[in-house]
């Protein structure tokens, strides 16, 4: 459909007038610092959401996550009821803790500059923009919507995968909220990752009297790392990398070490490239005569992937960008998020609806402002066509 029908452009017109005070919204999200580690920050920033959320008609609920490392709350709001049910899957966190030197909001030579401007803080003011508006126009004929904010996306999930698996299990389409691409492109496919903690145990000894009685496991890492380095095959859809927080012990200059340790990320296209290459991270040979190896198992993320079903909602979504007067493209990126989660669960998923921006991860994040009620339009018109 190229045109937008009477109603959706009246919805529009509603998405783009209460872009204005998502814009406020985003300011503030920013200024609320919420580095995954700052617990109390995100629940400030998840409450000033929730406070937005029930504002505009939903219901709000706190659901608890648990990992080892303790319990976080997650925000989940819904509104109206049976199907279709679509997922809006977004994070609350972001990888900037207080102490970072990036802070607050700024509007400089034309783009919005702050942690968390773009990943994600953009797509939830775009959430509720779009949300505010369906509200304002009456809403959508049928159907349910529900909107999972997480809190620890940046640490990859631990306490929020499986209610976020839970909820997409529900769904019958997902889109995520991450920020829409530079190029103003959406996410169709997002490779999946497994994270590994290389071990390495040799056996200590003097580095100066007696070194050929010791296993020194930093060598064996170094094998290790060119081993696994070895097999990347980025044009396959797999690359491997081995680096984070190194470690070897002990730490002295005079003694053989019996331990080092790294961190390995293994990143894939496809489920069917992650099988293929199990089996080389399943069992690591040492490469030196008496060492022992081993590579234990981290979080991981499955790929989000382009299916028959997502296509068409790939193709849903342009046609409402059409209907506003744009064309967008879908791009493929390396970097995961919770909504692939759904992906994995057979769900016709596309990502990066959020706000467009870039610098992800950086000091340079930045956002578009211009692409805040166009990106607000966007979501409120694909919601009524889901809805239809
Ligand atoms: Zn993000």
């Amino acid at each position: 459909m190229a045109e937008l029908r009477p109603d959706e452009r009246r919805l529009a017109d509603l998405a783009a007038e209460r872009a204005v005070g998502a814009r406020r919204l985003l300011r503030t999200l920013v200024e609320t610092n919420s580095g995954t580690a700052n617990v109390a920050g995100v629940r400030e920033a998840a409450r000033l959401l929730a406070h937005e959320l029930s504002a505009i008609g939903l219901r709000v609920e706190w659901v608890p996550g648990e990992s080892p490392q303790g319990s976080r709350e997650h925000l989940l709001a819904r509104r109206g009821e049976g199907s279709p049910r679509v997922l809006l899957i977004g994070h609350v966190d972001t990888v900037f803790e207080p102490d970072h030197p990036f802070r607050g909001f700024r509007e400089e030579g034309g783009r919005f500059r702050g942690p968390g401007v773009a990943d994600m803080k953009g797509g939830l003011a775009v959430l509720i923009a779009a949300l505010a508006a369906l509200d304002a126009g009456r809403g959508h004929a049928r159907g349910t919507v529900t909107v999972l904010v997480t809190s620890d996306e940046e640490w990859s999930s631990p306490t929020s995968r499986a209610l976020a698996e839970r909820e997409a299990r529900a769904a019958d389409f997902a889109l995520g909220l991450e920020a829409g691409r530079p190029s103003g492109a959406v996410v169709s496919r997002r490779w999946g990752y497994a994270l590994y903690r290389l071990v390495c145990e040799g056996k200590a000894a003097h580095a100066g009297v007696n070194p050929e009685d010791g296993v020194n496991a930093l060598e064996e890492l170094s094998h290790q790392v060119l081993r696994l380095r070895g097999l990347s095959r980025p044009r396959d859809g797999l690359t491997v990398s081995v680096g984070g927080d190194v470690r070897v012990s002990p730490a002295k200059k005079n003694i053989v070490p019996d331990r080092a340790e790294a961190d390995v990320d293994v990143r894939f296209r496809s489920p069917a490239e992650e099988s293929k290459s199990r089996p080389a991270f399943a069992s690591p040979k040492p490469a030196h005569a008496g060492a022992r190896v081993s590579l234990v198992p981290g979080l991981s993320r499955p790929p989000l992937v382009l299916t028959p079903a997502s296509r068409k909602l790939l193709a849903l979504v342009r046609g409402a960008a059409r209907g506003l007067g744009r064309e967008i493209e879908a791009e493929e990126t390396s970097g995961g998020s919770d909504a692939s989660f759904a992906s994995a669960l057979g769900v016709p998923t596309l990502d990066g609806l959020g706000i467009v921006g870039g610098g992800y991860h950086t000091a340079e994040e930045w956002a578009d402002p211009a692409s805040l009620p166009f990106r607000a339009q966007l979501l409120a018109v694909t919601l009524t066509r889901l809805l239809a």
